[in-house]
C-alpha cells in the first residue's frame, strides 16, 4: 500500500483510492491527476483485504479501480463498497474494455469508465461523480426531513385527536348533571324568586345547553376520524336518497327544489357517506336566497376518481372564506341569523380526505355555492388506512 502527497493550495481536496497491481499505471493515472484542478491525496492497494482496511481507515471521496487485477476484478471492489455501506463513486480505469462490458458495470453501478489511453478525461469523470454523489446525497436528506415531518404531523394529528375525543367524551357527564341541575331550578322556582333571580337561571340552562350542542358536536367530529371504516363498494345514488329522507322535513318547509343526476358507485363508508351529503344539503337548505332553493347534485367521472358536486342558489361564501368554512366551529353568521354550530363542514373535509379524496367550494356572494369532492370509484384499488386506536382510547377514558 503506498500513499501519494498532497499540496496545500486552494484547489477542491480529493481523497483517491486507486485499486491498481501496477505501480507504474498507478503513477500514470496520479501524475494526470496533479495536473488537474483537484488537490489530490492518493492511496494504491491491491487486494480486497488492503482495500476494505483502507476503506476503513479513511474513506476516500472517489475509488479509481482497474477493471482486472489478476486475482480480483475492479467491480468487486463495488461490492466491498456497498458491504461497507459507502456512497463512493467508483470509476473504472482500465485497458481495453469492451463496450458490451463497459455497459455492463456501468448497469451494476459503477459510475464511469476511463480507458488509460485517455486520461485527460479522468478529472472530468470525477468531477462529474462528484457532483452527482453531492446530488444523492441532498436527496437523501431531503428525503429524510420530508419522511420525518410526515411522521410528526401524523402524531401531533393522532395526539390532537385523542385529545378532542378524550376530553369531549369525559366532559359529557359533568356537563348533563349541571343542565339536569339547572333545569330543574328553572322548573321548580321558576316565579318564585325575584325577576333577575329567574333571567340568572335562563342564562344558567341556555349556555348549560348550548355547550352540551357543542360537546356534542366535536365528539361527532372526533368520531368521524376514530370509528374502523368498512370499505365497500357504496351505491352514492342510494347515500343520497337516505339524506333526502333523512331531511325531508327541511325540504318541504323550504319548498326546495333536488335535481339528483345519475350518480355512481364508489369504493368507501355508506354512513360516512351519506352523512356528507346530508351535512351539504342542510346547508344549501339554510343558507339559502329570497328565491326557494335549487339544489343540484352531480358527479362527473375523472377517470382514477368521481368528481361529485352539491349545487345551491343560495346567500353563497365571500371568496376570503372559501378555506375558513370548513375548519371546526368556523361559522360566518351569528346563530340567531342561521342556526348551527359550526361543524358540519369539518366533518365533510375529514370524510372525504379520509377516503383519499379532497373538498372545496366554488362560490360568488348572492348567486350560491357549489360544494365539490372527490371519492374512489368501487373499481379503484383500495386505499392504505390507519386503523383508529380505540383500545389506546378507552384506557384513557377510563382513567
Ligand atoms: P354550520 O352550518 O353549523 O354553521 P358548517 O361547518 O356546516 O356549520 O358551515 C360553516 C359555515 O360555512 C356556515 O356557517 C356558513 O357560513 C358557510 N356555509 C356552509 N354551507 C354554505 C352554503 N351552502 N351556502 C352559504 N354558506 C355556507
Amino acid at each position: 500500500m503506498s500513499e501519494g502527497g498532497e499540496r496545500g493550495d486552494a484547489r477542491t481536496r480529493l481523497r483517491v483510492l486507486l485499486v491498481e497491481d501496477n505501480s507504474a499505471d498507478a503513477e500514470l493515472v496520479m501524475r494526470e491527476l496533479r495536473r488537474s484542478d483537484f488537490s489530490v491525496a492518493g492511496a494504491t492497494v491491491k487486494t480486497p483485504t488492503e482495500f476494505r482496511a483502507e476503506l476503513r481507515s479513511r474513506a476516500p471521496d472517489v475509488v479509481l479501480a482497474d477493471y482486472n487485477l489478476g486475482q480480483w476484478r475492479g467491480m468487486e471492489a463495488l461490492d466491498i463498497l456497498h458491504q461497507e455501506g459507502l456512497d463512493v463513486p467508483l470509476i473504472l480505469v482500465s485497458g481495453a474494455l469492451g463496450d458490451v462490458t463497459a455497459v455492463e458495470c456501468i448497469k451494476q453501478g459503477a459510475t464511469d469508465y476511463v480507458l488509460k489511453d485517455s486520461l485527460a478525461r479522468l478529472p472530468v469523470s470525477i468531477a462529474r461523480a462528484l457532483q452527482e454523489k453531492q446530488l444523492r446525497a441532498e436527496r437523501r436528506r431531503a428525503q429524510q426531513d420530508l419522511a420525518h415531518k410526515v411522521e410528526e404531523l401524523a402524531r401531533s394529528n393522532h395526539d390532537l385527536e385523542q385529545f378532542a375525543y378524550v376530553a369531549s367524551h369525559d366532559l359529557q357527564e359533568p356537563l348533563r348533571m349541571v343542565a339536569n341541575y339547572t333545569q330543574l331550578l328553572a322548573e321548580r322556582y321558576r316565579g318564585k324568586l325575584d325577576e333577575q333571580a329567574d333571567k340568572y337561571i335562563h342564562y344558567a340552562v341556555d349556555g348549560a345547553t348550548r355547550m352540551q350542542t357543542l360537546i356534542q358536536d366535536l365528539l361527532a367530529f372526533s368520531r368521524a376520524g376514530r370509528q374502523g371504516m368498512e370499505v365497500e363498494p357504496v351505491d352514492s345514488a342510494a347515500a343520497v336518497a337516505e339524506a333526502m329522507s333523512n331531511l325531508r322535513a327541511a325540504l318541504e318547509e323550504n319548498h326546495a327544489e333536488i335535481v339528483v343526476g345519475p350518480l355512481p358507485t364508489i369504493s368507501g363508508n355508506a354512513s360516512q357517506l351519506r352523512q356528507v351529503f346530508q351535512n351539504l344539503v342542510g346547508n344549501a337548505l339554510k343558507f339559502h336566497g329570497s328565491a326557494p332553493p335549487r339544489i343540484t347534485i352531480h358527479a362527473e367521472d375523472r377517470g382514477e376518481e368521481w368528481l361529485f358536486s352539491v349545487c345551491d342558489n343560495g346567500i353563497g361564501i365571500a371568496p376570503e372564506y372559501t378555506d375558513a368554512i370548513f375548519a371546526v366551529f368556523q361559522r360566518l353568521h351569528t346563530r340567531t341569523e342561521y342556526p348551527g354550530n359550526g361543524i358540519g363542514l369539518s366533518i365533510c373535509k375529514k370524510i372525504v380526505e379520509r377516503h383519499g379524496g379532497r373538498i372545496w367550494v366554488e362560490s360568488r356572494p348572492g348567486e350560491g355555492s357549489t360544494f365539490k369532492f372527490t371519492l374512489r370509484g368501487a373499481a379503484s384499488p383500495p386505499m392504505k388506512r390507519e386503523e383508529p386506536h380505540e383500545a389506546c382510547v378507552r384506557d384513557l377514558v377510563s382513567r
